[in-house]
């Protein structure tokens, strides 16, 4: 069964080390991967979402090392619905890149893509740097949509994709 209403590209953005794979990870397999394989090159996942009643079929790629040198590409972003500005509640200095990282999307990506700031590692609650509100309030001012997951725990990680696959509908349908 791979029937589908809508096929959406999402990319996974963000400093290195914050959790995009194991958010990936998370969502597909429904589990958490330990430590990270370093890979470098593009690494891809899919599944299906229902949002609203439609089938939507999600293929998302992750950077998968490429962020570390900066250097993801103009082919990266090409083609993107959605984007996921990932950074990690525990480490302020990913939350200040969030910024960086969204004038890259919005430069490399097309002018309707839909982005979502991701603050991942919420389980992580005794380490956390960045307060719930002021990364809401950040998101607000630049028009983006917000929320926290845990990739470990799984909380908030399918709401995310589907958040972001909504803001899409809305503006399609
Ligand atoms: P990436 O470089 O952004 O792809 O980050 P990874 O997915 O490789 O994760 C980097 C590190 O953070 C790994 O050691 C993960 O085990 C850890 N990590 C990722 N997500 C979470 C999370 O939600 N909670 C906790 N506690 N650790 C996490
Ligand atoms: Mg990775």
């Amino acid at each position: 069964m791979d029937a589908y209403d809508y096929l959406f590209k999402f990319i996974l953005i963000g400093d290195s080390a914050v959790g995009k794979s194991c958010i990936l990870t998370s969502l597909i397999e429904n589990k958490f991967k330990k430590g990270s394989s370093h890979t470098i090159g593009v690494e891809f996942g899919s599944k299906i979402i229902n949002v609203s009643g439609k089938r939507v079929k999600l293929q998302i790629w992750d950077t998968a090392g490429q962020e570390r040198y900066r250097s993801v590409t103009r082919s990266y972003y090409r083609g993107a619905a959605g984007a996921l500005i990932v950074y990690d509640i525990t480490n302020r200095d990913t939350y200040h890149h969030l910024i960086n990282w969204l004038a890259d999307a919005r430069t490399l990506a097309r002018a309707d893509i839909s982005i979502i700031a991701v603050g991942n590692k919420s389980d992580l609650k005794d380490k956390r740097a960045v307060t719930f509100l002021e990364a809401s309030r950040c998101a607000q001012e630049n028009e983006i949509l917000f929320l926290e997951t845990s990739a470990l725990t799984g909380e908030g990680v399918e709401e995310v994709f589907v958040k972001v696959a909504k803001m899409i509908l809305n503006k399609i349908e």
